[in-house]
């Protein structure tokens, strides 16, 4: 299998070199002194990412599904009341998640492709008695992007806990944890933080933090304990030695890279690079004549896209389109699961990314035998890339 094939997936997502060369360094002990100034200046330097300067973030092995967990496990007990704002198939998982926990779970749906307005979860939310909701900013089985700013107002309101899943567009899509108010924000390191899989990663702010340590019974979780765990965080930060369990030492050389690359682009510039790429990329979905699951520009995400195949055409043709060099992934969205596929544009993908993506799809769709206009796909997208011409 060629190694140069193109990851366009949404998530895992391609690596750059020197992020993987970090990871293939031999593992340090996890209280030497030089881990502890690696994870403790890359912990710190996680707040610019959230943009959360008053969070407390938690660092620790395991994939965005513990992240889930963790971030909610600590701040709901038996019999509260959580509401889940439903974008997919991800919504649906933190509702199953908020369950585990004890929570009575409300979710608040819209039509497959659409997003509940802020309005109506101010209807719920008016009821009382809730004591947080959930919030995934992109579902990446719809490749619907939420109104996470205009969600968190409404439930600041009600003075209701936000639990954000970022899974999907942390250090990619616009966020700015503490201005919007956000209590929580969750993500994993395979997505945009452009980092191999393995870490999960929980900011949790002032107003989670004082509710975690108002409880009244213990975290059901012992590994998802904020309680074990945040003493380590701190101490890395102080450059102290301190243990609950193993970091991933290796992926924290990883992540120390990633994370030195995202902040020297500048959060407001990256959010811009993905915001043109997609522009770009699904200016080329349109321009072939595919319909995507987002009902509308302004609720779709930038980092990744769900695109519909054409009349005839299958999950088949993912294999035709890997055969010409790019990897894309099936769809996952029960409802439409077979009638779907998608494509990540996050983290390091670049304009050139795009076009390849484009042109292989459209020779994947020749090869299933649609009626394919080659080259609309990628004219169009750079039309639209020559519109926003890259700053550097
Ligand atoms: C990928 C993803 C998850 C799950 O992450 P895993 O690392 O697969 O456990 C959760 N939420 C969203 C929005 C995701 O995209």
């Amino acid at each position: 299998m060629p190694e140069r094939d193109l990851l366009m997936i949404p998530g895992p997502i391609d690596v750059d070199p020197p992020v993987l060369r970090a990871l293939s360094r031999p593992p340090l002990a996890h209280t030497s002194p030089e881990f502890i100034e690696i994870f403790g200046s890359t912990i710190t330097a996680l707040r610019d990412v959230f943009l959360a300067p008053q969070g407390q973030p938690f660092v620790v092995a395991g994939s965005g599904t513990l992240a889930m967990e963790m971030g909610v496990a600590n701040l709901l007990e038996p019999g509260d009341k959580a509401l889940v704002i439903n974008t997919g198939f991800f919504s649906e998982r933190y509702a199953d998640v908020c369950k585990r926990f004890g929570a009575t779970v409300e979710t608040l749906n819209a039509p497959l492709g659409d997003a509940p307005a802020p309005d109506a979860a101010d209807k719920i939310l008016s009821q009382g008695g809730y004591k947080l909701m959930t919030i995934t900013q992109v579902d990446t089985s719809t490749g619907v992007l939420a109104d996470v700013r205009g969600l968190a107002e409404v439930a600041r309101k009600h003075n209701v806990l936000v639990v954000v899943d970022g899974v999907c567009a942390t250090a990619a899509e616009e966020f700015r944890q503490d201005e919007w108010g956000v209590d929580v924000c969750i993500t994993g390191s395979q997505k945009a933080l452009s980092v191999p899989p393995g870490i999960a990663f929980v900011m949790a702010g002032p107003r989670a933090i004082a509710a975690f340590e108002a409880r009244k019974t213990p975290v059901a979780s012992y590994y998802s304990d904020w309680g074990l765990w945040k003493p380590v965080m701190q101490a890395y930060e102080q450059r102290k030695p301190a243990y609950f369990a193993t970091p991933p030492v290796n992926l924290i050389f990883a992540l120390q890279v990633a994370v030195q690359q995202i902040l020297a682009e500048g959060m407001p510039a990256r959010w811009e690079r993905h915001r043109r790429l997609s522009n770009a990329f699904k200016s080329g979905i349109d321009a072939l004549g595919l319909r995507q699951v987002p009902l509308s520009p302004v609720i779709a995400a930038h980092t990744m896209s769900a695109v519909y195949y054409p009349e005839g055409v299958n999950a088949s043709v993912l294999g035709k389109i890997k055969a010409e060099g790019v990897v894309l992934a099936g769809g996952i969205a029960p409802a439409i699961r077979d009638r779907y596929f998608r494509i990540g544009h996050m983290g390091n993908a670049n304009a050139s990314d795009i076009l390849a993506a484009l042109g292989a799809i459209e020779r994947g769709l020749a090869a299933a035998g649609a009626r394919v206009d080659l080259g609309a796909g990628v004219a169009a997208a750079q039309r639209s890339l020559a519109q926003t011409p890259a700053t550097v």
